[in-house]
């Protein structure tokens, strides 16, 4: 079934020229990295911590369950650095933001970081505050293909918004990413998450897309092709932090599960929570539709990590 998807992601610069309705033909493949299995040998890292100041240290891999589950360090995908076992767990940020820090299986506090698909390969830094001491954490970024998709677009110019459609569009891709950047001190219920919908998946998260030869934004979420109507059920709990009737992405939904981890549901034909509202895991938040730009029903769904769009498969543990 050939579903039309248009998503919030358009850098504002390129928006003329990306405001185009997108034909997606389902795809089978499902492109989640190769896994990066954890080693079983630790570092004693607290000791680490303690002794390194100017460089960075690149600790050995975690060993948790959590760890082991999301450890997909590519772009859009997702680094687990660990950061040792002290009582109180330290305070991580990356590019600037805060990042999630959970206690993993094993007991080991990790630093759950969200890579942005723009990333480059090689190595990133974590700034981890603790005991009143400041260090760096280095982990690597490898490299991922992501597959593409070439779309043959007939009349691209009747899809450029107007000046009130584009200034629309402007102010709430702003809400959107205010949004995004919220972070509640609170930690998540769950990491590894359900699915929001009972049904097959469509079309991938990364997916390049290329219109008429050009390419434009990636697919920043995962769809769910599922007929009209399929109540969509929160995947953990959280916080209500968006309900809005937006150009592109209809109505959607955010939820906000604490420490920046913050789900999307967008192009649903109804909602029914209300901004602020509490959500318990597997309450229904609304129902899948085709509002927005999208010519027909799908749940596309974004998971994000410190303001970093990532593969919300990898956090069905695909
Ligand atoms: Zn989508």
């Amino acid at each position: 079934m050939p579903v039309v998807l248009t998503h919030m992601s358009l850098a504002k610069k390129r928006l003329r020229s990306r405001l185009v309705p997108i034909a997606v033909v389902a795809l089978a493949a499902c492109l989640v990295g190769p896994r990066v299995d954890a080693t079983p040998s630790l570092q004693a890292l607290g000791k680490t911590i303690a002794t390194t100041q100017a460089a960075a240290v690149t600790p050995g891999a975690a060993a948790g369950y959590i760890a082991r589950t999301l450890h997909h360090p590519v772009p859009g995908g997702v680094a687990v650095v660990p950061l040792g076992r002290s009582a109180q767990p330290p305070s991580v940020s990356y590019d600037g933001a805060p990042v999630m820090v959970v206690k993993d299986s094993d007991g080991e506090w990790i630093a759950v970081a969200g890579i942005d698909l723009k990333a480059a390969a090689g190595r990133h830094e974590l700034q981890v505050r603790s005991g009143g001491q400041v260090q760096k954490l280095s982990f690597d970024v490898g490299t991922k293909e992501y597959a593409s998709q070439h779309i043959k677009l007939k009349n691209q110019s009747h899809v450029t918004p107007n000046p009130d459609q584009l200034e629309r569009y402007r102010r709430e891709h702003a809400e959107q990413m205010e949004a995004y950047a919220r972070f509640r001190p609170v930690g998540p219920s769950n990491v590894l998450l359900d699915a929001p919908v009972k049904g097959r998946t469509s079309s991938p998260f990364g997916l390049r897309r290329f219109f008429n030869g050009e390419e434009r934004n990636a697919h920043s979420g995962l769809d769910f092709a599922v007929p009209k109507g399929t109540p969509i059920q929160a995947p953990a709990n959280g916080v209500v932090t968006i309900v809005g009737d937006y150009f592109f992405n209809g109505r959607t939904v955010f939820i906000d599960h604490g420490q920046g981890f913050i789900t999307m549901y967008c192009h649903l034909d109804s909602i029914s929570v209300q901004k602020g509202q509490e959500v318990k895991r597997g309450d229904v938040i609304g129902k899948v539709g085709a509002t927005g730009r999208a010519t027909g029903p799908h749940l596309h769904w974004n998971v994000s990590l410190n303001g970093n769009r990532v593969d919300p498969a990898i956090f069905l543990g695909k």
